[in-house]
């Protein structure tokens, strides 16, 4: 199994990274900003627990966000591998990762860290809210959600990087010159 965790700030293109992997790969996408979003939509009781928290941009408990994503890794078990986007954001959810991963014979196989400044990332997410009109990619809740990513998830990558599995790739320019340096990478695992 190939199982990759995208990794880097809001606003850096895992998402727009990861549908263009899946492809190339045949992953399964799990997103876990994405599963929280239909959850709210779909007014389940998950979704009542967390759209406050996420409206305002702060992350969601470690415990009720590891649950939901072992459910999903559980429903997909015939995956020939996943790309973990947007988690882990947590050293706790990285090692919580690392034991279910293990339980089940599986590992991560590399972590790739998209590299994107601040002043590029509120640019882009300052255009993406016109198109997406997500509550919270308004300036005022972005902040918090940078603010949670310089305070909690940074120290996932010194996490990886000690198990030799950190590759940091440029998040700016092409999109499909991006890919290539993703794919290059990917490709020697
Ligand atoms: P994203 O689409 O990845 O930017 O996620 C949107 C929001 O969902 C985040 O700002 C958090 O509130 C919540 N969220 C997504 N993934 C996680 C995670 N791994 N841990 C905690 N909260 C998360």
């Amino acid at each position: 199994m190939l199982n990759l965790v995208l990794f880097g700030p809001p606003g850096a293109g895992k998402g727009t990274q990861s549908e263009k992997l899946i492809e190339k790969y045949q992953l399964v996408h799990i997103s876990t900003g994405d599963i929280f979003r239909a959850h709210i939509k779909n007014q389940t009781e998950l979704g009542q627990q967390v759209s406050q928290i996420i409206a305002e941009g702060n992350l969601v408990p470690d415990s009720i966000t590891i649950a939901m994503l072992e459910k999903e890794i559980k429903e997909n078990s015939e995956a020939k591998g996943f790309i973990f986007d947007g988690f882990p954001r947590t050293v706790a959810q990285a090692e919580a990762l690392d034991a279910f991963l293990t339980s089940i014979g599986q590992r991560i196989t590399g972590v790739v860290a998209l590299d994107v400044n601040e002043e590029e990332l509120t640019q882009r997410i300052a255009k993406r809210q016109e198109i997406s009109g997500r509550a919270d990619d308004a300036a005022d809740k972005l902040k918090k959600r940078i603010e949670e990513y310089f305070n909690k998830t940074i120290h996932v990558l010194p996490y990886y990087e000690k198990q030799g599995k950190l590759a940091k790739v440029d998040g700016i320019g092409e999109i499909d010159t991006i890919f290539q340096s993703l794919t290059y990478i990917i490709d020697k695992y």
